[in-house]
């Protein structure tokens, strides 16, 4: 693999803790942003940085989602970062072990590890400003100064249990997909799962077999392409690493073929019908009754939702002991989940165990730490609309803010190492700034002029096709996706526009 080689230099552990002598960075949050923010900062010189990490382990989401058949839905030549490529993925897409071991990986060779904080949740930050510095308090007991703040706990962290009577009374085994509980013994159970989205088509195929019987609870069918996966040949990753040239022309191929897709979802909404032919034609071809193939058929945009990729969804909902049910879950009740059934009545399923695979807090999210910045105005209170900020990266009037996988910063086509990699450069640039300033912060106009501009562009996306998606926000504005290529975004956080700023 190859990676950015440091010293693995000892760092005080008391680093950051005087306020005459803050850290140049601390970064909340060790997975794919945070963790490519130290590599980055490693790259370029920086040692006074620390990364504080809630869990115990680095990886961020792909350490958190061990749910049974987590794996990426982007491939995994483009699903890492373009400085560290691995020639040797055994699968096009890879299971989730594999990537957390990446991340692993990167992290020790990288010289990364002394800079980690491991088991250590930031609880609140706060812009002091007359010393010009973020005061960082964590969960350890200690306060942390640092020169910027660098916040990267992920788009989708916050695990949405869903709002339904009487959950909390199931009384036996109930959890989220990303929360999962490998104490619980499937065999044999009679299981509920709630949810038909990204996360429950890859977990239910992988239990349908071991249960004994599986409720599927639907509220909306999504759209859904084969996925072109496989086993990579050994002798052709020996190829890879021996010629990383290949490699790179690979990921390169692969982003180009991915960036085009961006046309039908962003410019020319009306092309997604092409697209939604195939995943109609999957349909048809992997559901032969009618009757089914019609509860399995979305309502909405091919695209308007997230597009989801799976070879076993359809076969699974037909084994015997699988049982769909498209109408309204009612309520829970102890060891049932309740339903509208036919002609207005009710239907009681008893459950030994409920998953509840409905997704994370997105378009709303704020961070769950508390981030006060210039004259105690919280980021919660800043964002009461909805997330907003400039770049998806830096807010007005928090000054040495730098997001990672901030507001629109999502995307329906591509892969977002590529946005976290455009955000890093963005980042390292600003710091760069910031050795000749004490603080940078982005003009209100600046950022509400990006936002005016990003919300008309989005206003013609196939996003904006009413599906109730968890890219909108509760005011109707689309606070999550990047309406362009990825490519366009690259261009634009390449480096620091200093009339967008104000530095002091
Ligand atoms: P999701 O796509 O938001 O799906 C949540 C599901 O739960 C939807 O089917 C939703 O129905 C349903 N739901 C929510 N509340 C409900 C309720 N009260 N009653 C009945 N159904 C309810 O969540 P996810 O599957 O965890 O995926 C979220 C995102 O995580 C993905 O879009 C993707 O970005 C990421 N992800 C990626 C991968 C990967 O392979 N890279 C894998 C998993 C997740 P409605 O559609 O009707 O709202």
């Amino acid at each position: 693999m190859t990676t950015p080689s440091a010293p693995a230099a000892p760092l005080d552990p008391h680093a950051g803790e005087d306020p005459l002598r803050p850290l140049e960075a601390l970064i909340i949050g060790a997975g794919f942003g945070g963790l490519g923010m130290g590599l980055r900062l490693i790259q370029a010189g920086v040692r006074d940085f620390i990364v504080v990490e809630a869990e115990a382990g680095v990886g961020g989401t792909w350490r958190v989602n061990t749910y049974p058949g987590a794996a990426c839905d982007v491939p995994s030549s483009l699903y890492s970062f373009s400085f560290a490529q691995k020639p040797d993925w055994t699968h096009t897409y890879a299971r989730q072990d594999e990537i957390r071991l990446y991340l692993e990986d990167l992290a020790t060779r990288g010289g990364l590890r002394p800079h980690l904080r491991l088991s250590t949740r930031a609880l609140a930050c706060a812009w002091d400003e007359q010393r010009a510095l973020w005061a960082v308090d964590t969960d350890d007991g200690r306060r942390r100064w640092a020169r910027a703040l660098v916040a990267a706990a992920g788009g989708l962290s916050q695990p949405a249990m869903p709002q339904i009577d009487g959950l909390d009374a199931f009384g036996g085994p109930c959890f989220h997909t990303a929360r999962w509980d490998h104490e619980v013994d499937l065999r044999g159970k009679r299981v509920g799962v709630i949810g038909t989205g990204a996360s429950a088509i890859q977990v239910v195929p992988a239990i349908v077999d071991q249960v004994a019987e599986l409720s599927l609870y639907q509220r909306t069918p999504p759209w859904i392409l084969r996925r072109r996966d496989g086993p990579r040949s050994a002798l052709l990753n020996r190829l890879r690493a021996a010629v990383p040239a290949l490699m790179h022309a690979e990921r390169q191929a692969r982003w180009a073929a991915a960036e085009l897709r961006v046309i039908g979802f962003v410019h020319e909404p009306r092309l997604m019908r092409v697209a939604q032919r195939f995943a109609e034609a999957h349909l048809r071809d992997s559901v032969p009754d009618p009757a089914l193939r019609a509860r399995l058929r979305p309502p909405f945009t091919f695209g308007c939702k997230r597009v989801l990729l799976s070879n076993d969804w359809y076969p699974a909902l037909q084994r015997p002991n699988l049982r769909l049910i498209d109408r309204k879950v009612l309520r829970v009740e102890r060891g049932a989940v309740v339903s509208a059934g036919a002609d207005g009545a009710e239907e009681r399923r008893p459950l030994d165990v409920l998953i509840c695979a409905t997704g994370f807090v997105a378009a709303n999210a704020v961070p769950r730490f508390r981030v006060e910045g210039r004259g105690g105005q919280t980021l919660a209170a800043a964002w009461a609309r909805g997330p907003e900020a400039w770049h998806g990266t830096l807010v007005h009037g928090f000054p040495n803010l730098f997001l990672v996988v901030g507001p629109n910063t999502g995307l329906g086509h591509s892969s977002m190492v590529l946005m976290i990699e455009a955000q890093l450069q963005l980042i390292l640039d600003a710091l760069r700034h910031l050795q000749r300033h004490r603080w940078i912060e982005v003009k209100a106009e600046a950022q509400k002029a990006e936002n005016d501009e990003l919300q008309r562009r989005l206003s013609t996306t196939v996003w904006a096709g009413g599906c109730g998606a968890w890219y909108i926000a509760a005011d109707g504005r689309n606070t999550t996706l990047w309406p362009g290529s990825t490519a366009r975004f690259a261009r634009q956080l390449r480096a620091l526009d200093t009339a967008a700023v104000t530095m002091g």
